[in-house]
């Protein structure tokens, strides 16, 4: 574990690194933390179960992530589609990276990948609920829910 923190750049700013540096991964909704990939909840979902596959590494620029990088990115995104599919049982996923301002990107200085899963006739949370008052239970209770699945996934030879 300290290895993993220690290799994290310390980019203070950035709310992804922030996060990352902090102990606590039940109270910062960190879900898994792997060799160059962590899964973190997305705090302001857009459907219960939205997750961000974030990079170690604190870069804007896809094209200057290393390829093991990339493919750890990958693979941890696999992996938290598989759980997904088990722990919520979804019909659907959105799977994707908004590079930039000007597409949509909240964190645009540090690249993530988004999973947001998804059900037939499904509305966005926001819409549905204020944004202040869905948060904290809803966030609390999917941790629980999705937590086991991804301490399986820490198994060593998995
Ligand atoms: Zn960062």
């Amino acid at each position: 574990m300290s290895y993993i923190l220690n290799n994290i750049k310390k980019h203070t700013g950035c709310i992804l690194c922030e996060e990352a540096k902090k102990n606590d991964d039940r109270k910062n909704y960190i879900l898994y933390r792997g060799t160059h990939s962590f899964v973190i909840m997305n705090l302001y979902p857009y459907n219960n179960g939205h997750l961000l596959i974030v990079p170690n590494t604190h870069e804007s620029d896809i094209d200057k992530l290393p390829a093991d990088e990339l493919t750890d990115l990958m693979k941890v995104t696999q992996a938290s589609v598989n759980i997904l599919k088990q722990a919520m049982k979804p019909e659907g996923f959105n799977v994707g990276i908004n590079i930039g301002k000007s597409a949509g990107a909240g964190i645009p200085e540090h690249l993530h990948i988004q999973i947001v899963p998804r059900w037939n006739g499904d509305t966005s949370y926001l819409t549905v609920f204020d944004e202040t008052r869905v948060v904290p239970q809803l966030l609390e209770g999917t941790y629980a829910q999705l937590r086991p699945y991804f301490e399986k996934l820490r198994t060593p030879g998995s």
